[in-house]
């Protein structure tokens, strides 16, 4: 049998020491596959995949996605990239390299070894969107010089990227816009709003709304999201996408605080912040065709996941107490 269709598949996943890379691995590896995960720690961390290292199908790379890679692999999940503002704003050139050099190092190994890949796009591509909510055939409206475009331009290239490469060459390609994910193995100091919200919410400081928090994200659970994106890499064929991954239960910022201020029972004030230049005003995802090519909708609540990221959270903090999280 062709090892591709081999049930126990030679999985590289990119950006697997990361928040959602970490839980992906987790997953092929109870699946029965062989991973291998690559990362430079530019964000992730190895205590995210601690819990990995000593499996007999687990294999870690230090390895920067900007340079060339070679090994033998079945499936590509590319994920290496940082995700949040703050880290991808931090070394702009780099998170454009990583995104198109990145993918087209990716999409070479593909090709060299006939293997599958997906690559994990965004909701960024859709900018600051005039269409709500977003649709796939929506092109977006990005500004191409802004701080943000690093990693929306970056991305939006990628997907051009692997297009042209299954147009050019054939190539089995897979391309995942998510939205807005959050769960365990988010970093405390990660930048991102629900990562801030619950450490300022369990360590008593001020949560940080910035603007006046009435723009509006959907927040995705992490399980439903890596569900997702299996998914689709076993998807036919034909199933390219690009394709909406995300929770469509949108609310405000605002009401995210108080959710996270009700869960955690704390009593941290509000206080505002100048809105990040280019900050999306709203965004929320339809998910019709996920639902229809996938059979895929999102499994858990914005209350229980929320419930479930700050218990992650508590227990993070008891074993190594955090300093301020302004
Ligand atoms: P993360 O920052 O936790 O993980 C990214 C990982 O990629 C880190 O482990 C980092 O060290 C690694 N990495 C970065 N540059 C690299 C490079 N050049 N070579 C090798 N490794 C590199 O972020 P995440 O939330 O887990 O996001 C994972 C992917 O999903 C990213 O591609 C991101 O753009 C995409 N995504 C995430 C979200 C979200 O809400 N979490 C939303 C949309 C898209
Ligand atoms: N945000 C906030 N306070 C914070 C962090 C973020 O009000 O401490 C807002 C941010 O301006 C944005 C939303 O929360 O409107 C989501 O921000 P995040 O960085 O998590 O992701 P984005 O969707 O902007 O990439």
């Amino acid at each position: 049998m062709k090892r591709g269709c081999h049930p126990r598949r030679r999985i590289l996943v990119t950006g697997g020491a990361g928040f959602i890379g970490s839980h992906l691995c987790e997953r092929l590896l109870a699946a029965g596959h062989d991973i291998l995960c690559v990362d430079n720690f530019y964000t992730g961390s190895r205590d995210n995949i601690a819990h990995l290292l000593g499996h007999p199908r687990f294999e870690l790379l230090r390895h920067d996605i900007t340079f060339p890679l070679y090994v033998e692999v079945d499936e590509i999940y590319n994920l290496a990239c940082p995700a949040s503002p703050v880290h991808y704003q931090n070394d702009p050139v780099q998170t454009t390299k990583t995104s198109v050099h990145g993918s087209i190092n990716m999409l070479g190994l593909a090709r060299r070894t006939r293997a599958k890949i997906l690559l994990a796009s965004t909701s960024e591509v859709y900018g600051d969107p005039e269409v709500h909510p977003q649709r796939e055939d929506y092109w977006g409206r990005v500004n191409p010089i802004g701080p943000r475009a690093c990693y929306d331009e970056g991305k939006r290239c990628a997907e051009t990227l692997f297009f042209d490469y299954h147009r050019q060459h054939a190539l089995r390609i897979k391309v995942a816009r998510i939205f807005n994910t959050y769960g365990p193995r988010m970093h405390p100091d990660d930048g991102r709003v629900v990562s801030n919200f619950i450490m300022q919410a369990l360590t008593g400081t001020p949560i940080t709304l910035y603007g006046d928090g009435g723009q509006t994200r959907s927040f995705c659970y992490v399980d439903d999201l890596v569900d997702g994106l299996i998914r689709l890499m076993d998807s036919p064929d034909a199933c390219i996408g690009p394709v909406n991954l995300g929770n469509p239960e949108e609310c405000s910022v605002r009401e995210l605080a108080e959710r996270i201020l009700a869960l955690t029972g704390s009593a941290s004030a509000l206080t505002f912040k100048p809105l990040p230049e280019d900050d999306p005003r709203q965004r929320c995802p339809d998910i019709a065709l996920a639902r229809q090519m996938l059979g895929w909708q999102p499994a858990t609540g914005l209350e229980d996941g929320l419930a479930r990221t700050i218990a992650y959270f508590r227990a993070a903090c008891a074993a190594a107490p955090p300093e301020s999280h302004q």
